[in-house]
């Protein structure tokens, strides 16, 4: 099975002058799966020739707007451009959210094709399973203060294993754990809230067993040409680190 990922953007709170907000493709064979949709994710969609009708799933960490900003305009692009069988699950963090967004939807007229899509509010102890790959929920304390849930996400198949951290808080003590006895073949982490302490955020991380390390969600101390300074920060760690650009591109 070949996996890749696309971080397709990958700025934090606002887009700058070279990055967009968040959203990041993963592909495990035949398995589509988005992972947040900031805006503007449909165009970025289409400059990668990739249909958004064939993604399999969205999963939304949390309902800030740089990571859901893009998905009313994915949705009504699928519900144009339909794939002529299959589905696309759009997976909420909670489940007051998957009726908002529907009634966003009815605000802006735009007629749902309810067979084209599948709705879910997570839990923390869903599990998603399709195609051979399972998609765990870790739920994080990013939004807590106002009573909201936040997710990381594990998504594993037989042979591989991909942990997306989305938004943590700024001490990170939510950064997931990981099982030593696991190695993750991918670690995908954001990059803002964790700067705020990066030296003991690195210290932190070094020991975990991972094969590659991304970056993504880019804070203002870094982006637009002060990637550098990030780069060299990182030099010390164990493993390989990339600090994504928007239309970075990956194996594992
Ligand atoms: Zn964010
Ligand atoms: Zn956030």
């Amino acid at each position: 099975m070949n996996n890749s990922a696309i971080f397709l953007g990958t700025s934090h709170g606002d887009p700058t002058l070279t990055r967009f907000c968040s959203s990041t493709l993963y592909r495990f064979g035949d398995c589509t799966i988005l992972v947040d949709a900031g805006e503007p994710v449909t165009g970025l969609l289409v400059r990668e020739n990739i249909q958004p009708s064939s993604l399999d799933a969205v999963f939304l960490t949390h309902m800030h707007i740089d990571h859901v900003g893009g998905l009313p305009a994915l949705v009504h692009y699928i519900m144009k451009y339909p794939a002529e069988d299959g589905q696309t699950e759009l997976l909420f963090p909670e489940e007051s959210a998957v009726a908002d967004f529907k009634n966003w939807m009815n605000a802006a007229k735009a007629y749902i094709r309810q067979e084209k899509f599948f709705y879910t509010g997570l839990t923390p102890d869903f599990v998603w399973n399709r195609k051979g790959v399972k998609v765990s929920c870790i739920p994080t304390e990013h939004v807590k203060s106002i009573n909201a849930p936040s997710y990381a996400f594990l998504l594993e198949t037989e042979h591989c294993r991909v942990l997306h951290t989305g938004d943590l808080t700024a001490d990170f003590h939510d950064f997931p754990e990981i099982d030593p006895e696991k190695p993750l073949d991918l670690c995908v982490c954001e990059a803002t809230h964790v700067g705020y302490r990066l030296e003991a955020f690195l210290e932190r991380i070094a020991k975990f067993p991972i094969k590659q390390f991304v970056f993504n969600h880019i804070g203002p101390l870094w982006t637009d040409g002060k990637e550098k300074i990030l780069e060299d920060a990182v030099s010390g760690l164990p493993f390989p680190v990339l600090v994504a650009r928007d239309g970075s591109k990956l194996e594992f």
